[in-house]
């Protein structure tokens, strides 16, 4: 009797689940409100305090930063698709238009103006060092000699160690900063560089904590830039929406809300920095 009536009901549920997971699986094309409504934006997936994606939930100040102008430019949160940019990829998923905007620890530089736009900056990062917590050796940029690095392809980071410190320093480059950190933590590595924020955010997780420490010595200035097209009209608009953030004092809360935990501190010389003019 009991079977009788559960039967149906589970089926019933079944069809239900099933029906909700195709209705999902089109939300990519949904023509009922409008694919030209929804936005493409690139972040990192693997920078916690930054840019982070833990099942569907996407955190970090970039991901806010991103939330708060897309809502200036018209789209509200739900449709935003949040898309994977690796530090590699980045130039490429914009003049291939994979992407709308990219916010992703993204450095303002001369070259990469060559192939893409930049609107902000919205912070100003410095590139640092990340060593085993009980490492005395490293200090600074000038203890390098001798040392194992790793970074990431495609990154600053990465660029400025074979521009400055290629004589003396080995260099490893991996898809990701926490690949960089395991080599870290398993020994293969003496150091990992990139920006102070990043670093702060893996040594922060649970898993690294009291084995890793940030020299906290910056060497670079790294203007975080919103990453856009080349013939993108978007610029404008992505400054006055990022001036309004820091004018209405969501910029600080953001920062707090994302990098407090991680005990960073970003300076206050240089941040918030104004945006710069468009080209
Ligand atoms: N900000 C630097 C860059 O844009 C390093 C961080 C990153 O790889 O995203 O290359």
């Amino acid at each position: 009797m009991r079977r009788g009536l559960l039967a149906p009901a589970l089926l019933a549920s079944a069809a239900l689940a099933l029906a909700g997971c195709s209705s999902d699986d089109d939300s990519g094309d949904d023509s009922s409100s409008g694919s030209g409504d929804s936005i493409k934006i690139g972040i990192k997936f693997d920078q916690p305090g930054l840019g982070y994606k833990d099942g569907d939930t996407y955190t970090g100040f970039d991901v806010d930063v991103a939330t708060y102008v897309a809502g200036k430019l018209g789209y509200d949160a739900d449709k935003i698709e949040w898309v994977q940019a690796p530090s590699a990829n980045r130039e490429n998923m914009l003049s291939g238009g994979q992407v709308d905007m990219i916010f992703a620890t993204y450095s303002i530089t001369d070259d990469r103006k060559k192939v893409v736009s930049f609107a902000g900056p919205y912070f100003v990062a410095g590139q640092d060092l990340l060593v085993a917590a009980d490492d005395t050796s490293i200090t600074g940029p000038e203890d390098l000699e001798g040392k194992n690095l790793c970074s990431v392809t495609g990154s600053t980071s990465a660029q400025r160690i074979k521009d400055d410190y290629a004589s003396g320093t080995q260099l490893l480059e991996q898809p990701g900063y926490a690949e960089c950190v395991t080599a870290l933590t398993a020994g293969q590595v003496d150091a990992v560089t990139t920006d102070d924020i990043i670093l702060a955010g893996l040594a922060a997780l649970p898993a690294n904590e009291g084995k890793v420490k940030v020299v906290g010595n910056p060497f670079s200035e790294e203007n975080y830039g919103v990453g856009i097209p080349k013939d993108s009209d978007k610029c404008e608009d992505i400054n006055t929406a990022i001036q309004a953030m820091v004018d209405d004092g969501t910029w600080q809360k953001l920062l707090d809300k994302n990098v407090g935990a991680s005990g960073y501190k970003a300076n206050e010389k240089l941040n918030p920095p104004k945006p710069a003019a468009c080209a």
